[in-house]
């Protein structure tokens, strides 16, 4: 069995069977079994029943945002909107199915066209930090292009995953098109990554699992996307308008307690106007609340366990440059108080490697090209933002840095119907937008000789 713990508390809050080797082939078994019927389905059809299971998330909003908030340690408030993402994920994929257009190609002697074909069964393997909602980034765009999944959740947090099996199940989805393995990566997302009868594997996590699966995947020759970790640049230039970008920038590293691949963990600042802006953030880090998720005023809650705790105390140690500590609860729970560490090379440790923890390394810089040499000086390129009041200067910025998105005055990353992913070391392939479906479909090719 596996122990579920609640983060904020650190008890077991639930147990789960934990699947081996076994209940692995056996979900690909019946995903493989109900793929046929599934491609098969008409179109409008299956648009209708991907609408119902968007239904049936509203109608268990409330339940699957308290299971999140308790399993992940996250605010009620951001466990609420996240829910809110998953109806919309699926809403969004029902209208796709029946968009799923082809070309007409000019050729010589006959007609040409194209098909978008489903890949078959998928395997989705996905982390603890965004529970359903990475999952439904992959479930939606997979099950509209007709292909069935079989979906790992996090071993830390399998809980919503498995609640929205059967509500999907309730909703009329057939029985073996969505299968969840609640088991360990090593040995569960390892066996959906080397199953033959697996024609796909997507994959949210850190890029050091994210390099294995890409091995893993080479002998049966699988399709991998693979979204991966980030150190993203939150630059913010003098002409900014420094209140507000200062305001902003506490949650967009100390949101979901730092444990999101989007965190502007790095905040590169315009030398001359560091000491205006190191004030205000003084302020607004003050400002952010830390405690129980399940309090409607949280902003922040606990790590996700006892480890990451460790790991994320590991990158301020006793002599680290601490400019800011906000508070964290004392007691039971795995707590860490939002910290800034200011100034910070953008090669010490703390700039360089991913710390998914409420840590933020502020890095000052000279000049615009100072500025696109720092953000760029990483092996990751997922999110980002350029603050100024200066639109030219905010178009080459965004246009040079090397990541995946990038905000304009905004620290947001993801919306429904906009591509998300990385460049370089932050992964292969774009979730959500039209663009996610490409990756769940073979492109087919057919030419039919008109000539007599
Ligand atoms: P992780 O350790 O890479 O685990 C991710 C998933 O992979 C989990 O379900 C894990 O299972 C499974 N796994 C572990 N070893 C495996 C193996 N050998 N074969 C197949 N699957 C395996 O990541 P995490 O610690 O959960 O999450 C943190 C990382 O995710 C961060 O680096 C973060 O940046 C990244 N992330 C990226 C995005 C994005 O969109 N780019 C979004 C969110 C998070 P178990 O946990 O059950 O072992
Ligand atoms: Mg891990």
């Amino acid at each position: 069995m596996i122990e579920v713990v609640e983060p904020a508390t650190a008890e077991v809050m639930a147990t789960v069977r934990e699947a081996g080797v076994e209940e692995t082939d056996a979900a690909v078994a019946a995903a493989k079994a109900a793929f046929p019927a599934w491609r098969a389905i008409a179109p409008a059809d299956r648009s209708r029943l991907l609408h119902r299971v968007a239904d049936a998330v509203e109608e268990h909003h409330d339940e699957l945002a308290t299971l999140e908030a308790r399993n992940a340690g996250k605010p009620i408030g951001d466990a609420r909107g996240e829910m809110g993402m998953v109806a919309e994920t699926f809403r969004y994929y029902a209208g796709a199915v029946e968009r799923l257009l082809g070309d007409t190609i000019p050729v010589a002697g006959g007609v040409d066209f194209t098909f978008r074909e489903p890949l078959g069964v998928v395997g989705l393997i996905v982390p603890w930090n965004f529970p359903l909602t990475i999952a439904s980034w992959k479930m939606a765009p997979a099950l509209a292009a007709g292909n069935t999944l079989v979906l790992k959740p996090a071993e830390l947090t399998p809980l919503t995953a498995l609640r929205f099996a059967e509500i999907a199940l309730e909703a009329g989805v057939p029985e073996g098109v969505v299968n969840v393995v609640a088991g360990p990566g090593r040995v569960c997302g390892q066996r959906l990554v080397e199953h033959p009868d697996v024609a796909k594997i997507a994959f949210t996590g850190s890029t050091e699992v994210g390099r294995r699966i890409a091995e893993s995947a080479a002998p049966t020759i699988k399709r991998v996307t693979l979204e991966l970790g980030g150190k993203s640049a939150n630059v913010v230039f003098a002409d900014a308008d420094l209140a507000a970008a200062a305001q902003a920038a506490p949650l967009a590293v100390f949101g979901n307690a730092g444990q999101d691949c989007c965190a502007r963990s790095r905040i590169l600042v315009e030398r001359r106007a560091l000491d205006e802006f190191m004030s205000y953030l003084e302020a607004a880090v003050r400002g952010v609340r830390v405690g129980d998720p399940l309090d409607e005023s949280t902003q922040m809650g606990p790590l996700i366990s006892e480890d990451q705790r460790a790991t994320v105390a590991s990158f301020v140690p006793d002599d680290a440059p601490v400019a800011i500590r906000g508070e964290a609860p004392d007691g039971p729970g795995f707590w860490f108080p939002p910290t800034v560490l200011a100034p910070v090379s953008n090669d010490d440790r703390a700039a360089r490697e991913e710390i998914f923890g409420p840590v933020a390394a502020v890095i000052p810089f000279d000049s615009e090209e100072h500025a696109v040499r720092l953000a760029n000086e990483t092996i990751y390129g997922l999110s980002g933002s350029v603050w100024t009041r200066n639109g030219a200067r905010a178009l080459r910025v965004a246009r040079a840095i090397e990541t995946g998105v990038i905000s304009i005055n905004s620290n947001t990353s993801v919306r429904v119907s906009t591509p998300f992913g990385g460049f370089k070391q932050s992964g292969v392939g774009r979730e959500l937008g039209p663009h996610a479906l490409e990756h769940y479909t073979e492109l087919k090719n057919v030419y039919y000789a008109t000539e007599e």
